[in-house]
């Protein structure tokens, strides 16, 4: 059954964000619906709500975030109720050309949710990148779940999901820039 909870929403360009009510679908087949335990704030989430990344309004914001895995879909085998997990933004294929030669960063076929989270409207939200946290519960991909251990606290593990991962990505990759330009 589809459950409603609260989550942070920007309605427009520049408008103030709002704490509004989210219906959260049963997850579809590969999907999962994550208790989300902490979400930080980062820089992405106010470029959305300036519409700096899109016109795709309204958005759920928040991605950068941990938490337990409440129910899974049809078909999902890598996380189960209960597993403490970290999001990611896009869940990779494992089976393109890019994640067969061990580069899955350069991945032709992510994965998000394709059931959509709404407002009670039934207005559809669009996940700010494709997690969208700021909420109790959120739907994503289950690909997208990456399991870490659950001693460690859940606000310091959801900085794993972007401010580490882009910080050791501009500094492990000097060439971060000069590989994300050449051809896959
Ligand atoms: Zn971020
Ligand atoms: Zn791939």
């Amino acid at each position: 059954m589809p459950q409603e909870v609260r989550g942070v929403v920007a309605h427009g360009k520049g408008k103030p964000v709002s704490l509004e009510t989210i219906v959260v679908p049963d997850p579809g087949p590969g999907e999962a619906v994550v208790r989300v335990q902490a979400c930080g704030v980062c820089h992405t989430d106010l470029h959305y709500r300036e519409g700096g990344i899109n016109d795709e309004f309204p958005f759920l914001l928040g991605h950068e975030a941990a938490g337990v895995v409440e129910t899974v879909g049809e078909g999902v085998a890598e996380v189960a109720p209960g597993d403490f997990v970290i999001l990611n933004w896009r869940a990779v294929d494992g089976t393109c050309r890019a994640c067969r030669r061990g580069e899955p960063w350069y991945c032709f076929s992510t994965h998000n949710a394709e059931r959509r989270m709404t407002l009670a409207s039934g207005e559809e939200l669009t996940p700010a990148l494709g997690i969208g946290a700021f909420v109790e519960k959120t739907l994503v991909h289950a690909g997208q779940c990456t399991k870490v251990n659950p001693a460690v606290k859940p606000e310091v593990a959801g900085l794993l999901g972007c401010g580490v991962m882009a910080g050791i990505g501009a500094r492990s990759t000097r060439a971060g820039s000069a590989a994300a330009t050449r051809s896959p």
